[in-house]
């Protein structure tokens, strides 16, 4: 028992000393187990994908002013990295702003830099502020590192879940039916305990990341909330790219009032 104790604990220590790294932003530390090269890769296939099926907007207005909000974000997040002398997370980031042809109220940004934003969300904001904050929110995933931190913390679970599961089999101190229980458990624990709260914190996190971004692009911040409680109003507006593990709207709501002020300090920066 002790030594496949060891074995795990081994497991973790090595990925958090080799893998640990801040999110741009907020501090906060993170494992990442991935390379940038391969979450490149993985993320330009999944681009491809999309277009074999995506159609380009005709609405020729519409897809500038979305490409003007994106661009403006852009620029200034690249501005304010470099000014600050800080580590630059967006460098090496191929952008490539899409405005696809689509009621669906959505928006995504791929770690590669590949955003699409689809109409009937271009369409459903009162205002570029509100296009904004859900450009920002969609790029703050970029920045922060979520995709290769989601598929790391995925890895580990998984890895310890199998360590375990073999050193109670090799000691021979379990029933097989005792391990189906363990087993059951286990996955239900990797997939409630460790993945889904921690997604919730991530898009909590990309929604203050994302209003910094505002404040930062010269963007009304306060029209962030503004935009949930009309989501929230909408019911089946809410985007599905949030919809999966999102937080709840008040909670949404509540995060972002509570990052307002830290977020508007940024403007004069
Ligand atoms: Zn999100």
């Amino acid at each position: 028992m002790k030594k496949f104790l060891w074995i795990i604990l081994s497991v973790v220590l090595v990925a958090v000393i080799y893998a640990c790294s801040s999110v741009a932003l907020t501090g906060r530390k993170q494992v990442l187990l991935y390379s940038n090269s391969d979450i490149m890769a993985l993320s330009e296939e999944s681009y491809k994908e999309f277009a074999q099926t995506a159609k380009a907007s005709t609405n020729t207005a519409l897809t500038q002013r979305v490409r003007v909000v994106c661009s403006k974000l852009i620029n200034a997040m690249n501005n304010y990295f470099i000014s600050a002398g800080q580590e630059n997370p967006m460098q090496g980031l191929n952008w490539h702003i899409d405005l696809v042809q689509s009621d669906e109220i959505n928006a995504f940004c791929l770690p590669s830099g590949n955003i699409v934003v689809y109409e009937g969300l271009a369409k459903f904001v009162d205002n570029d502020d509100q296009l904004a904050a859900v450009v920002g929110h969609e790029i703050a995933h970029a920045i922060a590192n979520h995709s290769n931190e989601r598929m790391s913390r995925a890895t580990l679970s998984e890895s310890i879940q199998r360590t375990i599961l073999t050193a109670a089999q090799a000691s021979g101190r379990v029933t097989d039916s005792q391990l189906a229980v363990f087993n059951t458990a286990l996955g239900l624990g990797s997939q409630y305990g460790v993945i889904l709260p921690f997604s919730r914190k991530q898009e909590l996190e990309a929604d203050r990341i994302g209003l910094i971004m505002m404040a930062i692009a010269g963007y009304k911040v306060e029209e962030a909330p503004k935009l949930w409680v009309k989501m929230a109003e909408n019911g089946s507006a809410a985007p599905p790219e949030f919809m999966s593990t999102h937080p709840s709207d008040v909670n949404r709501i509540n995060n972002l009032n509570k990052y307002m002020e830290e977020a508007k300090a940024y403007a004069s920066k």
